[in-house]
């Protein structure tokens, strides 16, 4: 299949990439560079460009002749959606508008898009099947909410087959530690740990000990970023113009925020210097996935079902780039 990526530059959108070209598909990543970086891509083909730029979007898709649509491209900061919530609905939202736009004009009639766990937010089901109510607690999940249904209309009008998969947390590096996550500024919980050991000796900042749950922190189902391009790669396989469909990815297991600190020091074997302070804002107290269904429907088999392992990935990464792409 001949399938556009965007934000395909970026940590989940670059490894989805890899494991469509490994399976023989033709893909075009489209980003607008902000959050992702060229080597990411490898020797694919990449278009610079916004996503609001319905223009370029339709142009790109009719010069590659592209059948199916991989949308990542998101404004993806839980904290900065809160304090800015205008950027955050600007990109994802206004930016999926036009997506949907360009599709239509250039007869793209199948999309899988990254939804989010974030949606069920304070739902307090555990673990989390896709049929769960949602209730999103951050600006962040409200604009990913607000796209799964934008895109649902779509589809239903335009006849555009749609999978949504609602990913939980993407975490861990490709094997051979070539590719990993690295953004800046960094505000997620693994590669902050990592940084924190590897070099600033910073103290890492645990956001509420407090919740509900077993040791007060919040829980997080941490899903290998191979294992979730894997899946995608399934989703886009079985994807048809009458698709309408919905897969959780997550790996059925949580951990807490001290879980995460301590299988990062038995990794790295240093300790983490690291302090309590307030919640932050947005953030949902557990979320963890059933992932039944995409293990049931489409055969879904994770290779990482051990957090250390994952780690060990992550890890071997940031030992190896600890300047990430050291492109900026
Ligand atoms: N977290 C933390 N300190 C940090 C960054 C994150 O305690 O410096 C917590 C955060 O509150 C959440 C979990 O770690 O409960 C995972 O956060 P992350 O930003 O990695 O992913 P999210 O679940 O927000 O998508």
């Amino acid at each position: 299949m001949r399938i556009l990526l965007t934000g395909g530059a970026g940590y989940v959108g670059s490894a989805c990439l890899r494991h469509l070209v490994e399976s023989g598909h033709s893909a075009v990543a489209y980003d607008n560079l902000i959050e992702g970086h060229p080597s990411a891509v490898g020797g694919a083909k990449l278009v610079v460009g916004d996503i609001r730029d319905t223009e370029l979007l339709e142009k790109t898709m009719r010069d590659y002749d592209i059948e199916a649509v991989m949308h990542f491209a998101a404004a993806t900061n839980v904290g900065e959606s809160v304090t800015n919530p205008g950027y955050h609905y600007d990109n994802n939202v206004g930016g999926t508008l036009s997506l949907l736009n360009a599709m239509t004009s250039a007869r793209v009639k199948k999309i899988l898009f990254s939804s989010t766990c974030a949606t069920y937010g304070l739902n307090p089901q555990s673990p989390m099947a896709e049929d769960a109510a949602q209730d999103p607690c951050s600006p962040y999940a409200r604009t990913k909410l607000a796209v799964e249904w934008m895109i649902k209309d779509f589809a239903h009008i335009h006849n555009i087959g749609f999978t949504l998969l609602r990913y939980f947390n993407a975490a861990g590096a490709s094997e051979d530690g070539q590719f990993g996550e690295y953004h800046d500024p960094e505000t997620h919980l693994i590669p902050l740990v990592l940084e924190n050991i590897l070099a600033t000796g910073a103290e890492l900042k645990v956001f509420g000990d407090d919740y509900p749950t077993t040791d007060g922190t919040c829980i997080r189902d941490y899903v290998h970023i191979e294992d979730l391009a894997s899946a995608h790669v399934l989703a886009m396989e079985a994807i048809t113009d009458a698709t309408s469909e919905v897969f959780n990815i997550g790996t059925g297991d949580g951990q807490s925020v001290l879980d995460i600190i301590k299988a990062c020091e038995l990794v790295s074997g240093h300790k983490v210097k690291y302090k309590v302070v307030a919640r932050r804002e947005g953030d949902a107290p557990e979320l963890i996935a059933n992932p039944d269904k995409l293990m049931t429907q489409l055969g879904w088999k994770p290779k990482y079902e051990n957090i250390v392992d994952t780690i060990r990935t992550a890890w071997a990464w940031h030992k190896l780039k600890p300047q990430g792409y050291g492109e900026r």
